[in-house]
């Protein structure tokens, strides 16, 4: 059965669309190297009419479809399991821009552009696209929709789901739902992108999206703060967010051990600060007016504050400086070794409370935990990794423990365990446990009212 629905497949789109054998190898490992899955084959569709007859093949030979983007999923969210019955399909050449209407303030691209290209576009004709985070580059629009990625400038433009005002997806018996709409309003009914924004690909293949445009900002000012305690950052947040409203685009805080790993594996990244901060904030601010004016504005405010090694970049290049500091974090831990990793979001003002419970909870039962703490504190979201000695991927014998130790204080304060980077294979399990019977129950009705066969992204979110 399976030789003809290949045969059929190669029919449906020009030969070198679909990967056999080891040309498929990249497909089926993950990001972080957790998750090494096999494939029937990888189909590369080129437009949304070959993606809907790829899938509406799949749905008579009942194979089951998963959708991948950049492949930087951090909970192997892209990755087929290892049965090798499914077919992974690959957005890569669905790349183009459709359009960057200036007036309406949107742009419509295929689900196959990167999210720097969209940035680019945006940037071309004069307009923002505020999404950002380290994996830009690589990562597509499709699976940022997927995953309603967020990212360093969440706190003022929300994530994709607020950045999003239309959709095309093929939903899993090949059907084309066109909802491509460019609209800031529209009460008719359900708002079904909604579904598939998050869904991660367990409902449907998005294949196109209409995204907001903001006017592009023409003043920034950006500053690396030593703060001294998550107390005093969230307490920074509140002070700056009276004085100078939305104009706080990004505010991220940063630990100590975050700053050593930095110094460790990318000494030629410059820090300012003479002795290592036990916390910084690295903040930016952004407007339509003059840059001279917005750093002046921010120096004198941090200056009032009396925090002493408060550094405000005097031009693009030292803010980029402050910026490659951030972005190169997940990539100092990388080299470091194998951490266990949270993606957690709590209510802002409790986050000095859970920083110090967690860590005391932890090390009693760790003695050896080294905590490496980062994120976007504006957004309550922190990226919560514990290091052990063990460094190989022997920890991950710890990983159930320390899980059930950080989740549980997350629960406590009516947080989430996936702030930004979803479900997928990784948090499958703890999803049942974190979120209410009558939750899940809603969850699993959608999930076979439009996939009722079950061949959409199989093995992640929910079952
Ligand atoms: C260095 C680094 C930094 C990161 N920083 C952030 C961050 O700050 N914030 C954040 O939110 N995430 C972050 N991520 C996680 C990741 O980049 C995002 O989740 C990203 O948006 C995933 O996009 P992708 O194209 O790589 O999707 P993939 O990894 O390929 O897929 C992710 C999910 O989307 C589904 N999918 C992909 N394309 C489609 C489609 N067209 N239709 C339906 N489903 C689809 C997949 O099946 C999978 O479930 C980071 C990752 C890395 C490696």
């Amino acid at each position: 059965m399976h030789s003809e629905f290949l045969q059929q497949l190669q029919s449906l789109t020009e030969s070198h669309a679909i990967l056999f054998g080891d040309d498929t190898a990249k497909y089926c490992l993950d990001q972080r190297r957790r998750y090494c899955g096999s494939t029937l084959a990888v189909a590369r569709p080129n437009s949304v009419q070959q993606l809907s007859e790829i899938a509406q093949l799949c749905s008579r030979y009942r194979i089951a479809m998963v959708p991948q983007g950049g492949n930087t999923s951090l909970c192997g969210a892209a990755t087929p399991d290892e049965s090798g019955q499914s077919i992974v399909i690959s957005f890569e050449r669905m790349n183009r821009v459709i359009e960057v209407d200036a007036d309406n303030n949107t742009i419509t691209v295929e689900a196959g552009v990167t999210l720097q290209q969209v940035q680019q576009a945006a940037l071309a004709a004069q307009r923002l696209f505020p999404a950002n985070w380290a994996a830009a580059g690589s990562c597509q629009i499709g699976g940022a929709l997927a995953t309603n990625a967020g990212g360093v400038n969440v706190l003022r433009y929300g994530n994709m789901r607020e950045l999003t005002l239309g959709l095309e997806v093929v939903l899993a018996n090949g059907t084309i739902w066109d909802g491509l709409r460019g609209l800031r309003k529209d009460n008719t009914g359900y708002d079904l992108k909604q579904l598939f924004i998050g869904a991660e690909g367990t409902l449907g293949l998005i294949s196109s999206a209409v995204l907001r445009l903001y006017p592009l900002p023409t003043a920034h000012a950006t500053a690396l703060i030593d703060v001294g305690s998550p107390t005093a950052a969230v307490a920074l947040l509140r002070q700056l967010q009276a004085q100078v409203s939305d104009r706080i685009t990004s505010f991220e805080l940063i630990s100590r051990p975050c700053l050593a790993l930095l110094q460790k594996h990318f000494s030629n990244l410059a820090q300012p600060f003479a002795s290592l901060p036990e916390w910084c904030v690295l903040l930016e601010l952004s407007d339509g007016g003059d840059s001279e004016a917005l750093i002046e504005q921010l120096a004198k405010i941090l200056n009032d504050t009396g925090f002493e090694n408060a550094y405000v970049a005097q031009n693009q290049r030292q803010s980029a400086d402050f910026w490659r500091l951030r972005e190169h974090i997940p990539e100092a831990q990388r080299l470091e070794g194998v951490s266990i990793k949270h993606d957690i979001s709590i209510p802002v003002g409790d986050i000095p409370r859970f920083l110090i419970e967690c860590q005391t909870q932890l090390t009693e039962q760790f003695s050896d935990a080294k905590i490496v703490a980062f994120g976007h504190l504006g957004d309550g979201n922190l990226h919560y990794n514990l290091f052990l000695t063990e460094t190989s991927s022997l920890i991950y014998q710890h990983e159930a423990a320390i899980n059930a130790i950080v989740y549980q204080l997350v629960a406590q304060y009516n947080g989430s365990i996936s702030a930004e980077h979803g479900i997928g294979q990784l948090k499958k399990v703890s999803l049942t446990h974190y979120r209410s019977p009558c939750e899940l129950a809603l969850m699993a009705s959608i999930k076979n009212a439009l996939d009722p066969l079950g061949l959409m992204n199989p093995g992640k979110v929910l079952n």
